[in-house]
């Protein structure tokens, strides 16, 4: 069931389930996404997102970390209704909470805002107060990787907004491919669209965008791992910028 709560925000109190009979058999689905990711290549970013509405139906979501909505807009616009997938870390800025509740309250959209089985104080209390300062990959474990899992039983394809020219790690994301963890297809419209081209449709479209983004912000997570760039950093310079860490595992 879903909750309001939080303004518009939505809490989405579904339990894990374990199995999920109407599954699509993972082979098919890795069969299915080589193709595609081959098919795919080049294609524009709408007609990448209107094949996964039309092959998945109800059984595809969009992932948005709401640094902006252009994917969520993106696929509203050839799955109207369709499933956005947040997560809730508790650890957001309240910038980021407000594009979520903009995204929810002007997009022809489902947001589903995701929690961790332990609400902040509850990890603050197993695992001692800021875990993201000592050990960042545990603490992205049990409020990213965790709750992402459980948010996607039911799917059997997601969407993501990666982008090749966002690191170098990045560069090679294709634009459909098999998640092998989670035995799912995993769909990235945009990967090959530059930070020109986002800008030109936030600005075409009037897309929600993060504040933060005129602050400075080169990317934007949890306010504890998250900091300002500079002129000439890759925009993913300021996430974890302690640690020798640039991803958070949600994206193996
Ligand atoms: Fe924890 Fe930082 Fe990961 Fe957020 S980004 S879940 S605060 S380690």
């Amino acid at each position: 069931a879903l909750v309001s709560a939080a303004g518009l925000g939505l809490v989405d109190t579904r339990a894990a389930v374990t199995a999920d009979p109407s599954r699509r058999d993972p082979d098919e689905l890795r069969a299915l996404a080589e193709r595609a990711g081959r098919e795919l290549e080049g294609a524009p970013a709408l007609e990448i997102a209107r094949w996964a509405a039309e092959t998945f139906g109800d059984r595809f979501c969009v992932t948005s970390s709401m640094a902006d909505a252009v994917l969520a807009h993106l696929v509203s616009r050839v799955a109207p209704g369709v499933d956005v997938v947040f997560l809730d870390t508790g650890l957001h800025f309240p910038e980021t909470l407000a594009v979520r509740d903009e995204v929810a309250r002007t997009l022809p959209v489902n947001v589903r805002s995701i929690r961790p089985r332990l609400t902040v104080g509850q990890q603050d209390g197993e695992y001692g107060p800021r875990l993201f300062s000592r050990s960042p990959d545990e603490c992205c474990q049990l409020r990213k990787v965790e709750p992402l899992e459980r948010a996607l039983t039911g799917y059997d394809a997601w969407a993501a907004g990666l982008r090749r020219d966002e690191s170098p790690t990045r560069a090679n994301t294709p634009v459909v491919t098999f998640d092998p963890r989670r035995g799912k297809v995993k769909v990235n419209p945009i990967a090959a669209w530059t930070q020109a081209d986002v800008d030109a449709y936030i600005g075409r479209w009037n897309v929600p965008v993060n504040e933060l983004f005129r602050r400075g912000y080169g990317s934007i997570g949890c306010w504890p791992c998250t900091r300002r760039t500079g002129a000439g950093e890759d925009p993913r310079a300021g996430r974890w910028a302690m640690f020798e860490k640039t991803e958070c595992g949600l994206h193996v």
